[in-house]
C-alpha cells in the first residue's frame, strides 16, 4: 500500500544499537513526518474499525502512534505505563527483558468493564512486551480487540505467541 511505502521509506536501520550485532529499527523519522504518522495511524486502526472502544498505547513509542490513532479513529488512549509512573491504584504485569524484568501498569477502573482495547506499539519482536500488555488488559477486566504494530520482525516468534493467545495481530510492515 502507499501507506506502507511511505512509512517504510522513513525507517532507518541502525547497526550495533543498543549493542553490537543488533540492528535497531528507528521509527523516529516516521513520528517526525506528519503525513507518515497519520498514514501509520490510519493503517493500524482500519483493520479493527468498529471493533474497539479504546487504544492501549504502550509506553513510550507506542504512545506516539496511539495518540495519532486516537485522532483518526475517535477512540481515546488507555495509558499502559512503565512501573511507578501512574499516581492512582494500579494493576501491574511483569515481563522478562533480555536482562532482568520490567512491568507495565494501568489504572484500575480506567475504562468500563468489558471495554474493547486495541493495543498499539511500534515494533513486534519476541512478543514478550505485547503479551504482557494483553495479560494486563485482560486482568483489568477489559477485552483485547487486537494488537497492531508498525513493524513486525519475522522469525522471532511474536506473531505465533499472540495467535496462540487468540489475539488478532496486524503489522503494516514485516522485516
Ligand atoms: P519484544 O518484547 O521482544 O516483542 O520487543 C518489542 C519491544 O521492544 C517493543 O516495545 C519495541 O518498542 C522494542 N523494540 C525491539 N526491537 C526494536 C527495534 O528494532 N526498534 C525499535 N523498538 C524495538
Amino acid at each position: 500500500s502507499s501507506e506502507a511505502a511511505l512509512v517504510d521509506g522513513l525507517i532507518e536501520a541502525i547497526p550495533d544499537f543498543p549493542q553490537k550485532g543488533v540492528t535497531f529499527r528507528d521509527l523516529t523519522p516516521v513520528f517526525a513526518d506528519g503525513a507518515a504518522l497519520k498514514a501509520l495511524a490510519t493503517a493500524l486502526t482500519r483493520p479493527f474499525e468498529g471493533h474497539f472502544d479504546s487504544i492501549g498505547g504502550l509506553e513510550a513509542r507506542g504512545f506516539l502512534i496511539a495518540g495519532a490513532a486516537s485522532v483518526v479513529s475517535g477512540a481515546g488512549v488507555l495509558s499502559v505505563r512503565k512501573a511507578g509512573k501512574l499516581p492512582r491504584a494500579v494493576l501491574s504485569q511483569e515481563y522478562a527483558l533480555e536482562y532482568g524484568t520490567a512491568a507495565f501498569e494501568v489504572h484500575v477502573g480506567q475504562l468500563p468493564a468489558g471495554s474493547r482495547v486495541l493495543i498499539i506499539d511500534d515494533v513486534l519482536a519476541t512478543g514478550g512486551t505485547a503479551l504482557a500488555a494483553v495479560n494486563l488488559i485482560e486482568r483489568a477486566g477489559w477485552h483485547v480487540a487486537g494488537f497492531a504494530v508498525a513493524l513486525e520482525l519475522d522469525g522471532l516468534g511474536g506473531r505465533s505467541k499472540l495467535e496462540e493467545r487468540g489475539v488478532e495481530t496486524f503489522s503494516l510492515l514485516q522485516y
